[in-house]
């Protein structure tokens, strides 16, 4: 999944609505130290549905809100907006008959939070198996950071074996798995349910 435009605005430390539009080929986002080049891939990353705000670099998910600075108040809320291709054929089937795919993240703070796939309002759960098995998502191996490499390298034989079995695409029927069994033990606890009502009405 190629990502054709990034907006954020609220998010650390961009404050006022900044948009990024990505062309074919590589893009390098260049400048001086602490002027927030990492706070883009923290927005992509966060978009992407990441909770853990150690990941995002911040001590709660609040640190993600711009917080002020010399010459603006802070603001009550972050929005980041991502825009995807969807002709590269990693795309799910249920949105290939879109020219493209939008997510959108947003949160107060008052710790409220929302997601929206193409403008209308989701469930964190519908942006996460979007990117299943895409190699995208806010902890696939589509982000690499500083140490990640090293950090692959050393890694558990386990661990690597996540970042394979994604490559691999097989991250999904893993999760689709497990929703499966959650339902199968939930049918078996409500037929034992059955079973005592019906000993018991006899
Ligand atoms: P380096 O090249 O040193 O790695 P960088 O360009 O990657 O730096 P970032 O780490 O992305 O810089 O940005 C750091 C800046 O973001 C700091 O100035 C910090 O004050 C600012 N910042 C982070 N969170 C917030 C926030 N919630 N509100 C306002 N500013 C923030």
């Amino acid at each position: 999944m190629k990502i054709k435009r990034l907006d954020i605005v609220g998010f650390k430390s961009f404050v006022d609505k900044v948009s990024f539009d990505f062309q074919q080929g590589i893009t390098g986002i260049v400048g001086p130290n602490g002027c927030g080049k990492s706070n883009v891939v923290d927005a992509i990353r966060w978009a992407m549905g990441e909770q853990s705000a150690k990941n995002l670099r911040g001590r709660s998910m609040e640190d993600i809100i711009f917080g002020g600075s010399e010459f603006r108040k802070p603001l009550g809320m972050a929005e980041v907006s991502m825009v995807f291709a969807t002709d590269d054929g990693r795309v799910p089937a249920k949105y290939l008959s879109y020219s493209e795919i939008q997510i959108t993240r947003r949160l107060y703070r008052d710790g409220e939070s929302e997601y929206f796939l193409n403008k209308t309002p989701c469930r964190l759960m519908d942006i996460t198996e979007l990117f299943m098995d895409t190699g995208v998502g806010a902890r696939a191996y589509s982000i690499i950071e500083q140490g990640k490499i090293g950090m692959i390298l050393h890694s558990k034989p386990e661990e690597r074996r996540f970042i394979i079995e994604e490559a691999a695409g097989v991250t999904k029927f893993k999760a689709r798995k497990q929703v499966a069994l959650k339902k199968i033990d939930l049918t078996r606890q409500n037929l034992l349910r059955i079973g005592d009502i019906l000993s018991e009405i006899k």
